[in-house]
């Protein structure tokens, strides 16, 4: 599509975050031929939460043949699962091959985004005070960028050190040292094992169990990389066929414990118990079907909870005293203390401060949950979209594909608009009832639904971060704009 009309009505576009979906945008308007927009990013470089979540081995469960943009696929990665630094190296070449570190302002948070009804415009406050006019705002933060650390009694009193998985702290040696970890979730098993070796012992409080599906990563010989250069088709195969096993996958989370759910759970309850010493295999098999939290992929988690410096508690821990924590009464002595406790996935789009018509904020909008079209778009507030929004987050297959689905509606929504010579888009709040009344009733028969505590959903119980299906139906769902739900103003 050639987005012409969009060229030349060259709107003001404000982007928050220059992560992965912030880059995808700023690339397809580039590509588009449409440089009037401006990202803001907090951090000093791009990558999101490819360049916060540094912490030892960390990587994606995604294989990286898929989880690269389309547009750039690079045909050398080393491995089936790269490792974070490859990953982030990756969005940092896409910014500087498609030029597009001129058009970010790091070190630059943005504040706030209020939308003026009378000029039709909103204006977007940066940490730096300044505040700018935009025509369009798109939020590109994500859901998982602000890092969730629990109150936990008498933290101040600890004499050693604490961080967050997602800050991790690369001047504190912890060879040798008594560490505990807080959470085992998809960040802490990425980083146990190898602390596990490095420490002198490892306490890691695990609040419920979680599914683990072997990783089984393996480097790509000389001979695959060449023919993933010389021969595109090949790589292209090879990434579709990534594709569609992964969205095979999704048969066994479609409609809660189905068949191929329960068989699924055999299987990893087999595989689990054999790889668990009898001394933790009853601690670390779930009580909840796979999927309904995020099933979480390792070669060696289980391996290391079996070792003889890693004692896996599931009590929970009650608080800190000077010298380590303190647990059903009894004090372990650790010299640091790791939280790997996930991050604030539900209230999307803060901290920013958003306004639209009428004066209402996003948050008060998203009370009790959020109600978009294709968590993209809201009604009241016009000219504002949201990439990796509200129910657009999936379990079995690539993000990236999601995001790039979501840049490509939105570039045909402002096309569109500039089509009509209209001054503003926004949803008919009549098509957001009835897109979220089609969502509620799709995710009411997924796994997700079931009865089992998870990031996808909020304090009342609502799944407000998954996407329903798959990853194809989103395609579907996304690939053309239906300009019957949308209002255009002059
Ligand atoms: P997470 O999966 O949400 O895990 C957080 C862990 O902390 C869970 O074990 C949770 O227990 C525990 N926890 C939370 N609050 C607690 C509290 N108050 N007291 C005790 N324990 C508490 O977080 P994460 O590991 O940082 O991963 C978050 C998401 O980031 C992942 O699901 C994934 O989407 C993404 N990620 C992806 C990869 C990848 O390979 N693609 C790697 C890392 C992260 P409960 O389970 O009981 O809630």
């Amino acid at each position: 599509m050639s987005f012409s009309a969009l060229r030349h009505s060259s709107p003001r576009i404000i982007i928050a975050g220059a992560g992965m979906s912030g880059l995808c945008l700023a690339i397809q308007l580039k590509r588009a031929g449409i440089e009037t927009f401006q990202v803001f990013e907090k951090s000093p470089d791009v990558g999101g939460t490819w360049l916060e979540n540094h912490y030892p081995n960390s990587g994606c469960d995604i294989p990286s043949h898929l989880y690269s943009f389309s547009f750039d696929r690079r045909h050398d990665w080393s491995q089936k699962y790269a490792r974070q630094p490859e990953i982030l190296n990756y969005f940092q070449t896409c910014a500087d091959k498609f030029g597009i570190r001129p058009f970010i302002q790091f070190n630059t948070g943005i504040e706030k985004a209020i939308f003026d009804e009378s000029e039709k415009i909103w204006y977007v406050t940066t940490s730096d005070g300044i505040t700018h006019e935009a025509d369009v705002f798109v939020s590109a933060v994500g859901q998982l960028n602000r890092p969730k650390i629990p109150q936990i009694e008498g933290v101040e009193q600890f004499q050693g050190d604490t961080w967050h998985s997602a800050r991790w702290r690369d001047d504190v040696d912890l060879s040798g040292k008594d560490v505990a970890v807080i959470g085992n979730g998809a960040s802490a098993i990425q980083f146990l094992p190898g602390l596990a070796q490095q420490a002198k012992s490892v306490t890691l409080f695990q609040r419920s169990a979680n599914w683990i599906h072997p990783l089984n990563n393996y480097r790509y010989p000389a001979w695959a990389k060449w023919a993933f250069r010389w021969l595109p088709f090949a790589q292209r195969l090879h990434r579709g066929w990534i594709f569609l096993v992964s969205e095979a996958r999704f048969v066994a989370f479609a409609n809660g414990e189905n068949f191929a759910n329960r068989e699924y759970r055999r299987w990893l309850t087999r595989r689990m118990k054999k790889a668990a010493t009898n001394e933790i295999r009853s601690q670390v098999i779930p009580d909840y079907p796979p999927g309904c939290k995020r099933i979480l992929l390792s070669s060696d988690y289980i391996e290391t909870l079996n070792r003889e410096n890693v004692r896996l508690i599931s009590a929970p821990l009650e608080k800190f005293d000077s010298a380590g924590v303190v647990t059903q009464g009894e004090s372990i002595p650790v010299d640091a203390a790791i939280f790997a406790t996930g991050f604030e996935t539900t209230g999307f789009l803060q901290p920013m401060h958003i306004v639209g018509r009428n004066g209402l904020s996003l948050e008060e909008a998203y009370q009790p949950r959020p109600h978009t079209l294709l968590g993209m778009m809201n009604a009241g507030f016009p000219n504002l979209f949201m990439l990796y929004g509200p129910n657009t987050n999936l379990g079995h297959n690539s993000i990236i594909f999601m995001v790039e689905c979501q840049v490509n509606f939105v570039l045909k929504c402002l096309n569109a608009k500039a089509q009509r010579k209209s001054q503003l888009i926004e949803p008919k709040p009549e098509a957001v009832e009835e897109y979220d009344h089609q969502l509620q009733d799709k995710l009411e028969a997924t796994i997700w639904a079931g009865d089992c505590a998870s990031w996808y959903k909020n304090a009342q119980g609502s799944i407000v971060n998954n996407w329903w299906g798959t990853a194809t139906a989103f395609w579907r769902r996304t690939r053309k704009v239906d300009e019957n739900q949308l209002k255009f103003e002059e």
